[in-house]
C-alpha cells in the first residue's frame, strides 16, 4: 500500500526530466529510486527515457508528451494487474 512518503507512477514519470537533469531534490531522488525499487513499469519507463536522451540527446516536451504519459500509466496499470 502507498503511504504519504511513497512516490506513486504518476509522480514518477511527472519527475523523471528533474530526474535526468540531476535537478531533483535529494530527498525526492530517494523516494524517486526507492519507488524504481519496487516498479518495474518505471525501471522500463526509466529505461526507455535513458535510451531516448542517448538517440536525441536531452529530453523533449515531445519525448513526455501528456498523452505518451498517460499511455504509459495505462500500462503500469495493466502489468500491475496482470502481476
Ligand atoms: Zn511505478
Amino acid at each position: 500500500m502507498l503511504n504519504n512518503n511513497e512516490m506513486s507512477c504518476k509522480e514518477l514519470v511527472e519527475l523523471v526530466t528533474d530526474y535526468f537533469e540531476g535537478t531533483l531534490p535529494p530527498a525526492e531522488r530517494e523516494r524517486f529510486e526507492a519507488h524504481l525499487g519496487t516498479c518495474s513499469g518505471c525501471t522500463n519507463y526509466l529505461q526507455q527515457m535513458r535510451q531516448t536522451i542517448q538517440v536525441l540527446g536531452k529530453l523533449t516536451e515531445e519525448t513526455i508528451a501528456p498523452q505518451t504519459r498517460d499511455e504509459l500509466l495505462q500500462v503500469f496499470k495493466n502489468w500491475k494487474k496482470a502481476g
